[in-house]
């Protein structure tokens, strides 16, 4: 299978706030992983009150190729999903660049 594991493939998912914000989250080293599961792995985000448990996994039948769900209440594409998307990339990412404008 194939999935669109490319950061500019993520990027239009999360206005520039959330992304940056999250961004930030990675680079604080707030997104901790869990455990794996089928397909996907779990996290927890350190947030402003607590921590955050965020699932992601790959899915086909998503437009994206993935899915992600978080148990923070923010209302959509969150910061703490861009965080553990950022950690689960690979050692060649590059922080500046995943910066939006
Ligand atoms: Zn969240």
């Amino acid at each position: 299978m194939d999935y669109p594991l490319e950061i500019r493939n993520y990027k239009d998912l999360f206005s520039s706030a959330v992304w940056n914000r999250g961004v930030q989250y990675y680079q604080f080293g707030y997104a901790q992983w869990v455990d794996d599961f089928d397909h996907g792995m779990e996290y927890e985000v350190q947030g402003s009150v607590g921590y955050y448990r965020v699932r992601i996994w790959d899915d086909s039948s998503s437009h994206n190729g993935f899915r992600a769900e978080c148990n923070c209440p923010y209302h959509g594409p969150c910061k703490h999903i861009v965080a553990v998307i950022l950690d689960g990339m690979d050692d060649e990412f590059i922080i500046e660049k995943a910066k939006k404008p």
